[in-house]
């Protein structure tokens, strides 16, 4: 890996994840989003004494080798580059039979980012990509170049909850080719009134960015998918817990928890505190909901 990359992932909920994930300390945990692996340390760290230890998962291989630098010093942790949607097959494959906790952090990591020519951001100027999984087919550009109008509209209006969508799909549409982070941020500039671009708290292309970033790398699909069979994995007692950064993420999860007989949800969500969202503002739209298997 030969991108440029000079921050830090700061992962959120740190304490109120390890709280309420951890509570066999001899247990199997499964980190399915491991990212730079903040969480998975902080998991890993709780039970390391106690004979517990973490699985944990990625599907983008340069984020994964930012891990195993970071987690070196942890013997109780294994990495594998791996779907959470595949979970069932990679503990089939380590003759694991169920799992005392899983964690999923949804949402894009500082890396994807930050990291040079990724193509997630709208504040650098590069091909445009937005795969976490560097295998699959599906591009941003692919999305951008080749759906029909009302199919992009339909993207940037549900998964970016964006209420210009219209006018943003038909000005990509008339701007084709769009090759690139800036030109794709060109052409929502071109269909958004003067007082929109200036008077939104975030970035104005934000919205129709996280839709593609979504379409492409097919979250909520996943997240569904993810969510039928998590609960058969867990021990009685096992923990889920599942932070989101999108209401539509939230809703499936709220609904879930609730309506699978499988489950019992505990407490309500966890939002960060003053002090976290003072820290690390990313962390303003996360909720943390967890659930119990019975
Ligand atoms: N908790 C991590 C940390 O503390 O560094 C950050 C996780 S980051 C918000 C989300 C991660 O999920 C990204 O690294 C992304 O590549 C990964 N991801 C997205 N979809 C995935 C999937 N289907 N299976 C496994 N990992 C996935």
């Amino acid at each position: 890996m030969n991108r440029i990359y000079n921050e830090r992932h700061i992962p959120v909920l740190l304490k109120e994840v390890v709280d309420n994930l951890v509570w066999k300390p001899d247990g199997v945990y499964v980190d399915c989003t491991v990212g730079e692996g903040g969480h998975t340390r902080a998991i890993a760290e709780r039970i390391l004494e106690t004979g517990g230890r973490v699985i944990g998962i990625d599907v983008d291989s340069e984020v994964l080798q930012i891990a195993e630098r970071n987690l070196e010093t942890y013997p109780n942790v294994q990495l594998f580059k791996f779907s959470y949607v595949d979970l069932p097959v990679l503990l089939n494959l380590l003759q694991v039979h169920s799992v005392d906790g899983l964690l999923v952090d949804l949402g894009v990591s500082t890396y994807q980012l930050k990291g040079e020519g990724r193509g997630f951001s709208f504040n650098q100027d590069e091909p445009l990509d937005m795969r976490m999984n560097l295998e699959n087919e599906l591009t941003a550009h692919h999305v951008v170049n080749t759906y029909p109008e009302d199919r992009l509209a339909d993207i940037i209006y549900n998964y970016g909850e964006e209420r210009f969508a219209r006018r943003i799909a038909r000005s990509i549409v008339n701007s084709r080719p769009i090759n690139t982070t800036r030109e794709l941020v060109e052409a929502i500039r071109r269909a958004l009134p003067y007082k929109e671009i200036h008077s939104r708290k975030r970035h104005f292309a934000t919205k129709t960015f996280q839709a593609i970033r979504i379409e492409v790398n097919k979250e909520l699909e996943n997240l569904a998918k993810f969510l039928s069979f998590a609960p058969d994995l867990l021990t009685p007692g096992g923990r889920l817990a599942i932070i989101s950064f999108h209401s539509l993420e939230d809703r499936l999860v709220k609904h879930t928890f609730k309506n699978d007989p499988r489950l019992e949800p505990i407490g309500d969500f966890v939002a960060p505190s003053m002090e976290e969202l003072a820290e690390n503002p990313r962390s303003r739209s996360a909720k943390l909901r967890v659930a119990k298997r019975v």
